[in-house]
């Protein structure tokens, strides 16, 4: 039986909607996974859904609510979408209690930070000059990320330094305790987290792997390490 990776929906407030790019799909369809599309439901329902799936994807979207980190709006924060981010935040607490893996992106590693205690830039252009949101291709790659050796993404990677495409306008500030940086843009933001517990399979990346899996064989490893890292805990 193939092994379930549940996908966290984008939430459209407007048209009270759940969607997801199908990059996604694609990426975990040729990784050897069967995606689950997750919407966004009453945090109640994020341990049954916990439950339901051998791996999670936390995905793209909007802004997280700064609320979330103690924080009053800033200038430069964007749109905001508390259904989503009230299930998110639940079940991002679950995965980073639990043994599951995840590969959160994008506003998924800010998920993934917050829920555990860290906080975020609500907008990167106060702080650095380097373009993060860059007009370009989808799947193409615009910075360089340095990644620190021996760590859980060095080692699927198979490389300290990549270039990533970047589609971002907040990131991590200060990662949230039991999570730790493992990768930086030269501009010195943080580009990657993992958990500090090595066991634990949960990592998170700022830029956009499911967009390059047809030519980039650094994203294909990702998606493939999260498909066999489900594979490994159901012993098949
Ligand atoms: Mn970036």
């Amino acid at each position: 039986m193939l092994c379930t990776i549940g996908i966290t929906c984008n939430w459209l407030e407007k048209e009270q909607r759940n969607a997801l790019h199908n990059d996604y799909v694609e990426a975990v369809v040729k990784a050897g996974g069967l995606p689950l599309l997750l919407p966004s439901l009453s945090p109640r329902l994020a341990g049954a859904i916990y439950e339901s799936c051998d791996g999670f994807i936390f995905s793209g979207g909007h802004d997280l609510d700064p609320v979330f980190f103690m924080e009053e709006p800033r200038v430069g924060l964007g749109e905001i979408t508390p259904y989503r981010d009230d299930f998110e935040l639940a079940l991002a607490g679950l995965a980073l209690n639990g043994e599951k893996p995840v590969l959160a992106i994008c506003r998924g590693i800010q998920v993934l930070n917050v829920a555990a205690g860290g906080t975020l830039h609500q907008d990167i252009k106060n702080i650095s000059t380097q373009l993060h949101d860059v007009q370009s291709p989808r799947h193409h790659p615009v910075h360089q990320v340095n990644i620190e050796p021996g760590s859980r993404l060095a080692c699927i990677l198979q490389d300290t330094s990549i270039r990533v495409n970047s589609f971002h306008h907040q990131a991590v500030d200060e990662p949230g305790p039991g999570l730790k940086a493992v990768a930086w843009s030269r501009d010195g933001l943080i580009e990657a987290l993992e958990a500090e517990c090595g066991e634990l399979p949960v990592l998170g990346v700022q830029w956009h792997p499911e967009c390059s899996c047809e030519r980039d064989v650094y994203s294909v490893r990702l998606f493939r390490n999260l498909v066999l890292e489900c594979e490994k805990r159901r012993g098949s």
